[in-house]
């Protein structure tokens, strides 16, 4: 281990790593001990020469060093085996009735650079740093060791890969060659696309919600904003609504919810529209003209996409979700309930309850918060981490 080259702090850099951050970016690194290839396993010191930790090393990319363990640890099919197990128990004792879920969350897991998801029993994998994507087939031993899955596959069709020196790319590492796959969610099915779905597939953060939320709907008329598979909707509708709409602008993502719905048997209360959601508030305001004054839905769901990928859009992105909170908020009824999330890492809760509110103020209507949601337990936040934490909603009711 004493020959691992290694990799010198700058004096002050230590702390974070000493905290549990496991990234070390070029500009906290004082020297090295002889030149490391990418990829490979290096040791951390600070600058006095303690040793913090073992890690991936890449000059490619601005994260120089990932660091994988506090310990010195040769990083091998035990290690592996061993975070993977650690990773599973978190999913048994938090979510023990579910059987599709984030078995790997990178950084969450101390696993940077590694997701792995499970849909049922076929296993979907994204590398984004070098040093996991070159112990893939470590990875993929272990995994089918542990989970006997009928299939491995990859999904690097990720942009950020460049900034790692990686090209894109995907296709089954393991077993069966597979387009779809059926997983269930809180007991109810869904169809996903292995090779075109978002992520790796769909939102498993959204698990929890789905449930949490369905909690509103008993006896009520949805509006699922951004649909995709229909997780929301479906939820909804099996929980008692009257009638859930799903709107989301992918003719793909309605129709599968389409068929979501039906192979749940509520395809009759359950409708799914291919439309820009902006465009369709707009219409519907307009269609129902004087009757626009008189709101129509017990509960508005709202689950767009990252607005913005960087700081630079992030006023952009604030003026997209104050217009759909705006139109949102007009067309609840009184007492009814808008649950509302924001994914983007660049909008926090502070900020995002700063725009529902100017939102709620231009609409003259005050709201009641009866729920505050995070990601599904299978993407835990570790406060030391500050990224692992994305994904924030609130439920308010009008009151
Ligand atoms: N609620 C979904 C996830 C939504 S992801 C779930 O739980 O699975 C965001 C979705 O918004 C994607 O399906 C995308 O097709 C859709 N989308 C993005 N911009 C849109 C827009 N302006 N109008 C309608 N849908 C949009």
């Amino acid at each position: 281990m004493e020959s691992l080259p290694t990799v010198l702090l700058k004096p002050g850099e230590a702390d974070r790593v000493l905290a549990g951050h496991p990234w070390i970016y070029e500009g906290a690194v004082m020297r090295l001990t002889k030149p490391p290839a990418d990829g490979d396993v290096v040791q951390v010191k600070d600058h006095r020469q303690r040793f913090l930790g073992t890690g991936f090393f890449n000059s490619k990319s601005k994260i120089r060093v990932r660091v994988i363990s506090g310990e010195r640890q040769s990083i091998d099919a035990s290690f592996f085996r061993q975070r993977i197990e650690a990773a599973m128990a978190v999913r048994r004792r938090h979510m023990p009735e579910a059987t599709s879920y984030r078995v790997v969350n990178s950084e969450s897991d101390h696993l940077s650079g590694l997701i792995v998801d499970k849909y049922e029993d076929v296993l979907v994998l994204q590398t984004s740093s070098l040093g996991m994507d070159r112990r893939k087939g470590q990875i993929v031993d272990t995994l089918k060791h542990l989970f006997h899955p009928r299939a491995i596959l990859e999904r690097n069709d990720m942009g950020s890969r460049k900034f790692e020196g990686m090209e894109e790319c995907g296709g089954t590492l393991f077993g069966e060659e597979l387009e779809t796959v059926e997983v269930r969610l809180n007991g109810l099915r869904f169809t996903l696309n292995l090779k075109s779905g978002h992520k790796t597939g769909l939102y498993l953060d959204q698990q929890a919600n789905y449930q949490a939320v369905a909690r509103f709907a008993k006896g009520g008329r949805v509006l699922d904003c951004f649909s995709f598979l229909g997780g929301f909707g479906i939820h909804a509708a099996r929980a008692g609504a009257t009638q859930a709409l799903g709107v989301d602008q992918s003719e793909d993502a309605t129709a599968a919810a389409r068929s979501n719905a039906k192979a749940n048997g509520l395809g009759d209360r359950c409708v799914f529209e291919a439309a820009n959601v902006f465009d369709w508030f707009k219409v519907r305001a307009a269609q129902r003209g004087d009757a626009a004054a008189k709101p129509e839905w017990d509960l508005i769901v709202l689950d767009p996409p990252s607005f913005t990928r960087n700081r630079a859009s992030v006023g952009d992105a604030l003026r997209g979700y104050k217009e759909i909170h705006l139109r949102a908020l007009k067309m609840l009824k009184p007492g009814g309930v808008l649950a509302t999330f924001c994914c983007s890492h660049h909008v926090n809760a502070e900020l995002f309850m700063d725009v529902i509110l100017a939102a709620a103020y231009d609409a003259r209507k005050q709201l009641r918060r009866v729920a505050v949601y995070t990601q599904s337990p299978d993407h835990p936040v570790l406060p030391a981490i500050a990224e692992t934490e994305y994904l924030k909603g609130f439920a308010f009711e009008l009151v």
